[in-house]
């Protein structure tokens, strides 16, 4: 027994994995993950997202039940907030969102002024080597480390994202910069799902939503 076993959902001697799943997916409306920078500039990323999406809701409020427990939100967005909004540091979590929600949209954002402008790959890579004695070249790709091409950077996570077996096939994934000065957001990658190729080229009428939690 762990001390927080009480805690936890698994843990307990009733847990009924499939029962358990089917009461997530209906405690949050999730649609759309939102990767950006934990730079603390940066914060206002998933409210700017929820207004270009729209039909979005976020960060929405905290629903309680009788007892006062908090159990489920009507947030439609989560928020993935990691260095430099950099795609590869998400990609469990875009796994664990679509089993548990199901998801529609992901969307990379980059921002002006980031951190990860201020060091090259090799930079950092030297920099440890240096002062930590550990070669992190092998840790991480180089292409995932920093940014230089803001354009670049977002192709790159757009496209790392897609190609993983973790991301479900159905959803669109959008790059947007981010001027962390105006608040502007500039679109630089769209990717529509489109259900037709998916399915072999036979046009199906099933709407994005019931694939969700397939
Ligand atoms: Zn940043």
């Amino acid at each position: 027994m762990g001390k927080f076993d009480r805690y936890s959902f698994s843990a307990q001697p009733s847990f009924d994995e499939a029962e358990t799943r089917k009461a997530f997916s209906k405690a949050v409306p999730l649609k759309t993950i939102v990767i950006y920078c934990y730079d603390p500039r940066a914060v206002d990323i998933p409210n700017a997202v929820a207004k270009a999406m729209g039909d979005e809701v976020y960060p929405g409020h905290i629903i309680l039940d009788d007892s006062g427990n908090r159990v489920a939100s009507s947030t439609t967005i989560f928020p993935v907030v990691v260095a430099g909004g950099r795609a590869v540091d998400a990609l469990r979590s875009i796994t664990v969102a679509q089993h548990l929600f199901g998801i529609q949209n992901i969307v990379v954002v980059h921002h002006s002024h980031c951190g990860a402008t201020s060091f090259t790959a090799d930079g950092i890579i030297d920099a440890y080597e240096r002062e930590h004695h550990f070669d992190i070249s092998t840790l991480y790709e180089r292409n995932n480390i920093c940014i230089t091409d803001y354009e670049q950077s977002l192709r790159h996570d757009t496209a790392l994202i897609r190609s993983r077996g973790g991301t479900p096939k159905h959803v669109n994934i959008f790059g947007y910069f981010y001027n962390i000065d105006t608040g502007a957001l500039t679109e630089v990658v769209r990717e529509i799902h489109q259900i037709a190729r998916d399915v072999g080229g036979l046009r199906s009428s099933a709407p994005l939503p019931d694939l969700q939690h397939q």
